[in-house]
């Protein structure tokens, strides 16, 4: 699949088998930045153990306002061989840790399920959560569907100008839907064991976008109409102006408590009762600004999601 790599809707075609590199900055070995229990995902996934959560580096998006570019864009990260990828696995296992949460994994589907493979196959398992923006092919995901027992998938742009603008990705919203769409008929409503950890399911992410919060409360919209407010939606107000945003008109702020309670107000009036909405905050949340982190093993911090949050 690496001889002509069409693992993501840009189908680039690179032959990352030869060592070529796509679109994304993905070549031949998967490449990780950092990995460990991550205690700033939703509840159910963090648990009282964390997360298992792996950083891949290099990302079908190029969002301006990424707060993971040094590795998501800028490629830092190490090159792993698959045994050393099913050492990482393995010791997230061995930490207690309640699920494997594969953050950006889609260039590297083929040797995630080669890594896992051996954990698998030796009785070591864990719910696997595929951690996405949504920029998604669905016969990537038919194809690899046994790597989402849980889909923690954004829904971030409801307008083809406003992906092209924020992450070069005009075809994100038709992807999206159609992942989002594709993980629900799939998975279903989110389930949770006994002691309340995730077992299987979708998550959908909203993320208030500075002047543009009409974006997710147009998904919200789509969400109701097609799926249904079953759903457990995640929203999120902790955008942080960083990385290319900080010198781009209108992306360069934070997003305003009025705006925010447009998006918290939709919420409520179409009726969601699963999920979380994250507090308003006003200032960044610690690790969200930009700067540069150790690659490697560790406790994970806020690089993904500020915690703070209430139940819908
Ligand atoms: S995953 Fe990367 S290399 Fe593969 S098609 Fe997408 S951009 Fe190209």
């Amino acid at each position: 699949m690496l001889e002509s790599c069409k693992l993501c809707p840009r189908r680039c075609g690179a032959n990352r088998a030869e060592g070529r590199l796509g679109y994304c900055g993905a070549g031949r070995l998967p490449r990780v930045f950092r990995y460990g229990p991550h205690f700033g995902e939703e509840p159910p996934l963090t648990g009282e153990k964390g997360s298992g959560t792996v950083f891949f580096s290099h990302c079908t998006m190029r969002c301006i306002y990424c707060q993971n570019h040094p590795w998501s864009q800028g490629g830092q990260g190490e090159d792993l061989e698959i045994d050393a990828l099913t050492g990482i696995f393995r010791s997230l296992a061995a930490k207690g840790c309640h699920n494997w949460n594969l953050v950006s994994p889609t260039p590297w589907l083929p040797q995630i399920k080669e890594a896992l493979f051996p954990l698998l196959s030796a009785g070591i398992s864990l719910p696997i959560v595929y951690n996405t923006s949504g920029f998604e092919l669905v016969e990537t995901l038919e194809r690899f569907s046994d790597l989402a027992d849980i889909a923690l998938c954004d829904l971030r742009y409801a307008t083809s100008a406003c992906a092209a603008e924020g992450s070069d990705a005009p075809r994100y919203v038709e992807c999206s839907r159609e992942a989002l769409r594709w993980f629900w008929n799939r998975l279903g409503p989110l389930e949770l064991d006994p002691v309340g950890l995730a077992r299987r399911g979708v998550i959908c992410r909203l993320l208030a976008l500075p002047g543009r919060v009409q974006e997710a409360v147009e998904n919200l919209k789509w969400l109701a109409e097609t799926v249904g407010t079953g759903i457990s939606v995640s929203v999120m107000s902790q955008y942080t102006p960083v990385y290319r945003a900080l010198e781009r008109d209108g992306w360069n702020r934070r997003v305003t408590a009025e705006e925010y309670e447009m998006l918290t107000d939709a919420v409520d009036s179409l009726g969601f009762d699963n999920g979380w909405v994250q507090e308003y905050e006003d200032v960044a949340p610690e690790g969200l600004l930009g700067q540069e982190m150790p690659a490697g093993e560790g406790a994970v911090g806020a690089e993904s999601r500020s915690s703070a949050a209430s139940s819908v």
